[in-house]
């Protein structure tokens, strides 16, 4: 999967790092001063290293926590997300990190350590609140988890910070970790869907439809709290029929009650960003929809875009209570 490791010299002795480069005893390794040297150049061609990504070891320095946009969120008052990598295993049409990033590497950060501990004096700093902390921003959260150990270091970090809940955003169905620890009430395994036709059509990589909720119900059989996540809200011919499907097939597969809640979120990209991505996919039916530029984002076009989400706000809200819904308004 991995045949080329970067690894910063600093940390190439890092237990994790041992650990990670371990797993690929056959993979060339080249030393380098700071990930950036590789991940940031400009002229490299993303769609090229996709088909091949090289893994980088590297050390983050600061901002391990960031304030999540003001409208983000599931119920609590204050909210952060935090990136242990950057690039996903996966490879979504309307990702956002095609447009993000130069580089279509995989960079690992290693010192888990200085994640937990702000994670622990953020959580407390806001002791009787409930503080949410989302993974899986820049990365899928357990996509490579046989790789990185992500979960397996930050779930016991949660179970001793009762007030701090963490979100693991997933399209994976690396569950294994999970199955293996007892469930954490202040942890919500949140997966990620779009319909059928639109995941095989523009998820290319991720896990079916059916078997994510194979993996939902598992964990759920085990005690786990789940989300799920309809985000973002994808048009295309036929759309309203498979968001309708989508949510029966759900809620008539998973158990309500273990629900933590459902959020739905529209399309947009930045433009420069969109600008990117479509480059990189100029014949990609997806950018054919009909979308329009506002305020440097470029989403659908305004009415298509209330269409849709009301479509799917009235539908989802035939099976869950008001109060387990959270649409995303960013
Ligand atoms: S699973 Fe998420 S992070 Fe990974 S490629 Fe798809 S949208 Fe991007």
């Amino acid at each position: 999967m991995v045949d080329t490791l970067y690894i910063e010299e600093s940390i190439s002795e890092h237990p994790r790092a041992l650990e990670i480069s371990s797993r690929f005893p056959r993979a060339r390794r080249i030393l380098c001063e700071r990930y950036s040297e590789v991940f940031n150049p400009k002229a490299q061609n993303f769609r090229l290293q996709k088909k091949r990504p090289a893994l980088i070891l590297a050390k983050k320095f600061k901002n391990f926590l960031l304030a999540t946009p003001p409208s983000y969120g599931i119920g609590a008052q204050h909210n952060y997300y935090f990136s242990h990598m950057l690039n996903c295993l996966y490879d979504c049409r309307y990702c956002f990190l095609q447009g993000m990033y130069q580089s279509a590497n995989y960079v690992a950060f290693v010192n888990f350590e200085d994640f937990e501990q702000e994670i622990r004096q953020t959580a407390s700093t806001h002791l009787h609140q409930e503080i949410h902390f989302f993974s899986g921003y820049d990365c899928d959260s357990l996509a490579m988890e046989p790789i990185t150990g992500f979960a397996r270091f930050f779930l016991p970090v949660f179970r001793s910070t009762p007030n701090a809940w963490l979100e693991l955003r997933t399209k994976s169905t690396q569950i294994k970790t999970l199955l293996e620890t007892d469930p954490i009430p202040n942890c919500i395994i949140a997966f990620s869907f779009t319909p059928e036709e639109i995941s095989n059509a523009l998820e290319h990589r991720v896990p079916s439809v059916e078997k994510r909720f194979e993996s939902m119900v598992q964990l759920q059989k085990s005690g786990w709290t789940l989300g799920l996540r309809f985000d973002p809200l994808i048009y295309q011919q036929g759309c309203f029929a498979q968001y309708s499907k989508l949510f029966e097939n759900a809620f008539n597969t998973l158990d309500i009650n273990q629900l933590h809640s459902v959020s739905l979120g529209s399309f947009r990209l930045p433009e420069k960003m969109f600008r990117k991505v479509h480059n990189l996919y100029p014949k990609e039916k997806l950018f054919a929809a009909p979308l329009e530029a506002a305020n440097g984002m470029i989403s659908y076009k305004a009415a298509l875009e209330t269409e849709l989400t009301e479509y799917c706000t009235e539908q989802l809200l035939q099976y869950i209570p008001e109060e387990k819904f959270f649409p995303c308004s960013i």
